[in-house]
């Protein structure tokens, strides 16, 4: 018999779960209560790596590292699929000294981290990779390069996997909210929306910050809670920028089409996506100290997102500990566009009855 799964929520994981599920066998459903990919993947800078990864339990690394696997594979297929350019490069990433403490320590760590996960690092002066950053150079060689970490265009990942799904035989059901479940005894019987009720073999919640109020009750000690993030968008001449660069949380990031991306705040705001002018002003302040030529740029947009918001950024990707056909993949935090393709894969090996990669108990549903 074919699975019949259906997908709540069309972000990049509710996306990347219907397209890996259609891949095994599935068919899959996606109900969107907007139109897909208009929350927080849309909002999403695209940096394919956790900012400085070291700081991260091993749970993180495993799945970015799954995923950075997964990640060139799935960019191209999806552009010879779809015809549309998700834009992944490999532009390296340019960490610079933290100037409210000596950074010292954190590099050693760091190095060794790098070591063991054979991720490639250097330490250089900044003005090695970039010669307009008129930062403090400091004396030694205090600034990091990570030549691995790739990026994509958060937007055109989501068209591109939207058209794949679509073109697989997925059924995308936009504008239709999930309300409420009709659940006996232990088992998902339909899904209640404001257009009806839907059914299927297994359900998949994909929802991000709003995974929890769907689940309701049933969230049992589910933590997720959103987290706003806000980001400008500066238009300069292509060639301003060709790296990713880091400091103090913040960052800016390349586009290849000539633009640049400053991001971003972490804010526990609830539900509101508002974007404010405390925010921007102190973007506006990170983003010139880190490139003193954007004063002079046209900030062309400013945005804000909910994201996921988990303890450690470790998402749950499983099965309900109560509800036998219910599954969650969602909590991804600040790291949703990175771990799609691995988080896809794990949950719909779960639900496929494929054998897992590694061990996925740390994904496991609190209670
Ligand atoms: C400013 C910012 C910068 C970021 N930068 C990066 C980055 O550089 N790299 C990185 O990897 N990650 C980044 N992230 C994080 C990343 O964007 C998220 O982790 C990821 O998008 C989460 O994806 P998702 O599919 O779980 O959630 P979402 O994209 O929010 O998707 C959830 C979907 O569920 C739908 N939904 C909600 N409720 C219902 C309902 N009742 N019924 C039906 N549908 C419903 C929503 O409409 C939405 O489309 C960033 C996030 C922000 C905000």
């Amino acid at each position: 018999m074919v699975t019949d799964v259906v997908i709540i929520g069309g972000g990049v994981i509710g996306l990347a779960v219907a397209r890996e599920l259609l891949r095994l066998g599935a068919r899959v459903r996606i109900l969107e209560r907007g139109s897909c990919g208009g929350e927080a993947s849309w909002a999403g800078g695209g940096i394919l790596s956790p900012l400085l990864p070291w700081n991260y339990p091993d749970s993180v690394t495993q799945l970015t590292q799954l995923s950075n696997r997964l990640l060139p594979g799935l960019t191209e297929i999806l552009q010879q699929e779809t015809g549309i350019d998700p834009e992944y490069q490999v532009s390296g990433m340019l960490v610079l000294p933290n100037m409210n403490n000596g950074q010292s320590t954190q590099f050693v760590e760091a190095e060794s981290w790098c070591t063991r996960n054979a991720f490639p690092m250097k330490r250089i002066h900044s003005s090695e990779i970039m010669s307009k950053l008129i930062f403090g150079e400091p004396a030694d060689k205090s600034a990091l390069w990570l030549s691995s970490v790739a990026q994509v265009r958060s937007p055109r990942l989501l068209q591109a996997l939207k058209r794949s799904v679509e073109l697989s035989g997925g059924s995308i059901i936009e504008q239709t909210k999930v309300s409420g479940w009709r659940i006996g005894q232990g088992h998902v019987e339909s899904v209640i929306t404001d257009r009806g009720e839907y059914s299927g073999t297994n359900y998949v919640i994909t929802a991000g910050a709003w995974s929890r109020e769907i689940l309701g009750r049933h969230a049992l000690k589910l933590d997720i809670r959103p987290v706003r993030g806000q980001m400008l968008l500066f238009k300069v001449n292509p060639d301003l920028l060709g790296v990713v660069v880091l400091q103090n949380g913040f960052y800016l990031i390349p586009r290849q089409d000539g633009y640049v991306l400053a991001g971003s705040t972490t804010e526990e705001a609830g539900f509101d996506k508002s974007i404010t002018i405390d925010a921007r002003k102190l973007l506006l302040e990170k983003a010139h100290d880190l490139l003193p030529e954007l004063t002079e740029k046209t900030l062309v947009r400013h945005w804000a997102g909910l994201r996921p918001g988990s303890p450690d950024n470790i998402p749950v990707i499983n099965r309900h500990p109560a509800i036998d056909n219910l599954y969650l993949n969602s909590g991804h935090h600040r790291y949703g566009v990175t771990m799609a393709p691995g988080s896809a894969h794990l949950l719909s090996n779960m639900i496929m009855n494929n054998p897992q990669p590694f061990d996925i108990t740390p994904y496991q549903w609190p209670v």
